[in-house]
């Protein structure tokens, strides 16, 4: 049995054409049903749609022994214990500073204060922050980043972006770009030994399809 694990939302609607491509059709419609294991048209390839985030501890524990995960994921999950065998070319997008259209509404007293930065990506903001030497105190949040720097919360955030609709609602600019961002197909080590077999046909098969 091969275990593929998804993750849901964006990645996930662009990894199903991607594996019906690849010859590998859910048994049912992974958008819709709330079942976490799905089966597939090949007998010994199961799915399992878990949370973007998740999908590396799930293939580095070699609870799935394939996974579909996003660069930005994988680079703040540090991808220790994990194959990155193949830029899938989906769910491409790209990860920027964004601050208040206008400036960052930083006068008075607050200018003399680090900059503060929300992001849910700490380790790869306090990277990029660090390495162009900018003082920043990093603000972990899990999400909505863009209700950070209007409510007073962060000056700027680190933040996926890819049409611009959603920053510019909330009256913010992309003002550098950190990270271009795709998904990519891991794998589990121990699971490339054991089962190379079993893996290389899935592996070749999405490799092949890859960017379509
Ligand atoms: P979550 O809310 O669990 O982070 P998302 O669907 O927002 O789930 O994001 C999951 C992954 O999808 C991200 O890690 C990223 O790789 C990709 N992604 C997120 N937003 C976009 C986007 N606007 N365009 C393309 N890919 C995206
Ligand atoms: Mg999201």
């Amino acid at each position: 049995m091969v275990t593929l694990a998804l993750s849901k939302g964006r990645i996930l609607e662009e990894s199903i054409p991607l594996l019906e491509r690849a010859g590998i059709v859910p048994e049912e419609d992974l958008t819709q049903t709330r079942r976490l294991i799905v089966g597939t048209s090949v007998p010994d390839i199961r799915l399992v749609v878990i949370r973007a985030a998740d999908v590396p501890t799930y293939v580095r524990y070699g609870a799935a022994d394939l996974g579909i995960a996003g660069k930005d994921v994988l680079l703040e999950d540090g991808g220790e214990g994990l194959y990155e065998l193949a830029d899938l070319g989906i769910a491409a997008c790209r990860l920027m500073v964004a601050s208040p259209a206008g400036g960052t509404g930083r006068e008075g007293a607050r200018a003399w204060t680090r900059l503060r930065v929300a992001t849910k990506y700490v380790r790869i903001t306090e990277r990029y922050f660090a390495s162009r030497g900018i003082q920043a105190d990093i603000i972990h949040l899990y999400g909505s980043m863009e209700l950070a720097p209007l409510v007073g919360l962060a000056d700027r955030i680190v933040d996926l972006v890819s049409s611009g609709r959603t920053l510019a609602a909330n009256g913010l600019e992309a003002t550098d770009h950190v990270l271009d961002v795709s998904a990519w197909l891991v794998a589990n080590p121990a699971a490339m030994k054991m089962k190379y077999e079993a893996l290389r046909p899935v592996i070749a098969s999405l490799a092949k399809e890859r960017g379509k």
